[in-house]
């Protein structure tokens, strides 16, 4: 039953640690989640704010790169339009050999990808890369806008994928004219694949789109020649357009955009990124650069687990201290249990020593007070004997006269001695019933008793004796219980004894007056029995001794006092006699107040 309590009480206080530990952890839980989250989004918002600079660092730099290739070679066409060899071929159709070194010569001077020269009608008259098999030389590319714009007197400047190579490039254009009139044109193709290449082998994502959206320079082959979304889906670019064949409609980029705190967020097939556009303005082209989130969640998601980790650490750190202080806690509890558990044993085997050596002491105590009785029972044996020798020693004198007496007949003298013997028998009779009282080993407990009661019982016992003495009693009694230890019988006879000595004190006074007092004096309680008698003659100290009598032979044995005392002494009180100022005696009993 116990043991069922002490487990349930065990059970109930391992629920409450466990409790208190689930609410401690959920407190810090959110504690960490507190700082950690503001911490995570902080740290994005650098990073990101930091990308955002980098992409418009980048989206400067290649808008320059783009822009500043294409003005490299704008004046390589103007140059060719001024050349006496070019004009004289558009004029004479002569010298085709010459005005093709000469492009040839030019491409290689300036690493333009081809100049080449068309007629009035788009045919090409001569050509940088006359040599090669798919030589532009008789192709006829009227079609393109950098020829009409050219035709019409102005600049050309274009996109195009080459009818014949099939390769990428941007053409510029110049009107030759003769005469006022646009004899010809002059073109220079640039290729921006370079560009490209350094992208791709950067590792950056960039993609060009031109006026109408269509993407014509890109770091990934996949992007390229795409619409931009909504743009010219369904519709076959001009850039694209190869005269006398079908070309596919290009399909649209799969690139949303989205923005998100300020930041935009580009995706395309699933990939995300974080995105900047810029317009190179003269081309009306567009430039976007696009960095992977990837890296960036990476670096976001590492300072989250670092930071995760570190709060579980710190967690574990804190539950460790506080596990090393409760269990400092609980082992010092423990050893103080185990001193106070020692010193309540030692304490009590204190006590129970005590008790045993209180138990020896009474013991002795009784010992001792009957060895006392003993004692003044051996000294006052010798006394008894003397005094027991005299009417011992007077009846036989008695006897022998009573013998004497019977012989003779003589009657009345007979009576008169066994009046005399009668006399001695009662006054060894008296003597011994004292002793016998006085030589009695109390057996009685000793027990809580009222003073008070022991005066009136001894008064009352006296009644008849202080009416036929004449003698005034004043009696003063307290009105509360004032108790003592002892037997109240044996008070009752110190009381009785006192009272008879004092009528027989004030046997030949004039005026006899008993004062009784019963009254507190601190931790005692005190009787005191005066009377206005004769007073004490010769030493008080002496009246209590055995046989000391002032009393003629018969009334007094002088043993009265003696035992008064020692029944006082043996309840831890004493006695003690003085005369009064005003003449008579005074006894004082004083006991040890019984409080409870
Ligand atoms: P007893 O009364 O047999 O003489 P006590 O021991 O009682 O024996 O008294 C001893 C003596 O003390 C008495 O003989 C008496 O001389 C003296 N005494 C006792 N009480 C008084 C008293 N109240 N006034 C004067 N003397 C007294």
């Amino acid at each position: 039953m116990e043991q069922q309590g002490k487990r349930s009480w065990l059970a109930r206080f391992g629920q409450s640690l466990v409790r208190r530990r689930l609410i401690v952890s959920a407190v810090y839980l959110l504690l960490a989640a507190a700082v950690i989250l503001p911490a995570q989004s902080l740290l994005r918002d650098s990073l990101m704010f930091e990308q955002q600079q980098l992409i418009n660092e980048r989206l400067a730099l290649y808008e320059r790169t783009i822009y500043g290739e294409l003005q490299r070679y704008r004046t390589i066409p103007y140059l060719v339009a001024q050349s006496e060899l070019v004009q004289d071929l558009l004029r004479y159709r002569t010298a085709v050999l010459q005005a093709n070194r000469y492009l040839e010569e030019a491409v290689r001077d300036s690493e333009a990808d081809v100049i080449y020269i068309m007629d009035a009608n788009g045919t090409t008259l001569a050509s940088s890369n006359w040599r090669a098999p798919d030589s532009f030389i008789g192709g006829n590319f009227s079609f393109r806008a950098y020829f009409r714009d050219a035709k019409a007197g102005r600049e050309g400047g274009q996109f195009a994928v080459g009818t014949t190579s099939r390769v990428p490039g941007y053409y510029i254009s110049r009107p030759i004219e003769l005469g006022g009139v646009v004899a010809g044109v002059a073109v220079v193709k640039i290729s921006l694949t370079g560009i490209e290449r350094s992208w791709q082998t950067h590792d950056e994502s960039v993609l060009v789109a031109d006026h109408a959206g269509l993407v014509v320079m890109a770091s990934r082959d996949n992007w390229r020649y795409r619409w931009l979304p909504g743009t010219g889906a369904g519709v076959v670019p001009p850039a694209l357009e190869i005269p006398g064949a079908h070309v596919d409609e290009p399909p649209e980029l799969p690139l949303t955009i989205s923005s998100r705190r300020g930041y935009e967020i580009a995706e395309i097939d699933g990939e995300r990124f974080l995105s900047g556009r810029n317009r190179i303005e003269p081309l009306e082209w567009e430039l976007t650069y696009l960095l992977p989130m990837a890296p960036i969640n990476q670096r976001l998601d590492t300072s989250l687990l670092i930071m995760i980790a570190a709060a579980v650490m710190l967690y574990l750190l804190i539950a460790l201290l506080h596990e090393r202080r409760e269990t400092l806690r609980s082992r010092r509890e423990a050893a103080d249990a185990a001193e106070l558990r020692a010193v309540n044993t030692q304490l009590q085997t204190e006590i129970e020593e005590r008790r045993r050596a209180e138990q020896e002491l009474r013991a002795a105590e009784a010992e001792l007070v009957q060895a006392t009785k003993m004692a003044a029972l051996g000294q006052i044996s010798a006394s008894v004997a003397h005094e027991i020798n005299q009417p011992l020693a007077a009846m036989r004198t008695n006897l022998a006269s009573a013998r004497l007496l019977i012989t003779r007949g003589s009657q009345e003298e007979l009576a008169d001695v066994m009046q005399q013997v009668d006399s001695l028998v009662h006054r060894m009779s008296v003597m011994t019933r004292e002793l016998k009282t006085f030589a009695r080993k109390s057996d009685e407990r000793a027990e809580p008793f009222d003073l008070r009661d022991s005066v009136s019982n001894a008064l009352l016992l006296l009644r008849g004796e202080l009416a036929g003495a004449d003698v005034q009693v004043d009696t003063a009694l307290p009105e509360t219980p004032l108790e003592a230890l002892g037997e109240q019988v044996r008070l009752e006879q110190v009381t009785v004894n006192l009272i008879r000595n004092a009528i027989d004190a004030m046997e030949s006074a004039e005026e006899r007056v008993l004062r009784i007092r019963v009254q507190e004096e601190g931790a005692h309680a005190v009787l005191t029995v005066e009377d206005s008698g004769s007073g004490i003659s010769g030493d008080p100290r002496q009246l209590f001794e055995p046989f000391f009598t002032t009393k003629g032979s018969g009334s007094g044995m002088g043993l009265g006092l003696a035992i008064a005392e020692r029944i006082v002494t043996a309840m831890g009180g004493s006695i003690n006699a003085q005369n009064l100022p005003s003449g008579g005696a005074r006894f004082t009993v004083t006991l040890p107040r019984r409080t409870s």
